[in-house]
This record gives structure tokens, sequence and C-alpha cells, in this order.
């Protein structure tokens, strides 16, 4: 698909697959940024292309700058909420630890612990 920068009408060969559902683009020329929208419903792109003979002398078309979509930091932010799960878990897993082997200081330094021990059976 044949995209031209809106600003400085600098053009970039594109692959359909890219671009068909619409994508956020920024001319390598100018660095001006839009939305790009195919005009052409992604129905009728399916349509096999008639195939042109390439122009001999055709200028080389610049390559477009496309932003990356933030799928790149799917992998990384699962490690995190993976960590962040674990960190939680062995958080409460240490104040329950921490109350139970605590519970004689603890309940010297605020008596009314007792009755929560006594509730647990301690
Ligand atoms: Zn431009």
């Amino acid at each position: 698909m044949l995209i031209a920068c809106p600003a400085c009408d600098a053009t970039y060969q594109v692959p359909d697959h890219l671009v068909a559902a619409g994508r956020q683009m920024r001319c390598a020329k100018c660095g001006h940024d839009w939305h790009f929208v195919p005009e052409v419903a992604p129905s009728a792109e399916r349509r096999p292309e008639p195939v042109e003979p390439a122009p001999v002398a055709a200028p080389p078309l610049e390559r477009p700058v496309v932003s990356t979509p933030p799928t790149d930091a799917a992998k990384p932010g699962k490690l995190v909420l993976a960590l962040a799960w674990v960190a939680s878990v062995l958080a409460v897993a240490g104040g329950v630890a921490a109350l139970f082997l605590l519970r004689v200081p603890l309940a010297e330094a605020w008596p009314p612990l007792e009755r929560l021990y006594g509730w647990v059976g301690l």
C-alpha cells in the first residue's frame, strides 16, 4: 500500500498487513505523526491485485518509520506481574509466620493479641 505523508507528501510503500487496521505513523522525512486509516474496506483489499510491471526508472521509496505498538512490553509485563504475585504471597506468608513465631513477645507487648491466638488455638 502506498502511503503519503499528509504534511510533506513523502510516499512510503508499506505492506498491507501492517496498516490494514489503521496505524500510528511517523514520517521519516519531516517527523510528522498521524494516524493512518486505510480508505478501502479490508474485505475489498483481499482481491488479488493485478500484477503490474515494475517501473524501471522509479526513484527508491523511503523506508517508513512505523511506531511499534505496545505489544513488545507484554512479556516483561507478565514477568513483573508474576514477581509481584510471588512477592505478595511471600509477604503475607512472612507476616503469618512472624505472628506465629513471635507470639510470646507480641502477646506481652500487646495483651489483646492473646485473644487472637486463643481463637486460632495457640
Ligand atoms: Zn512528512
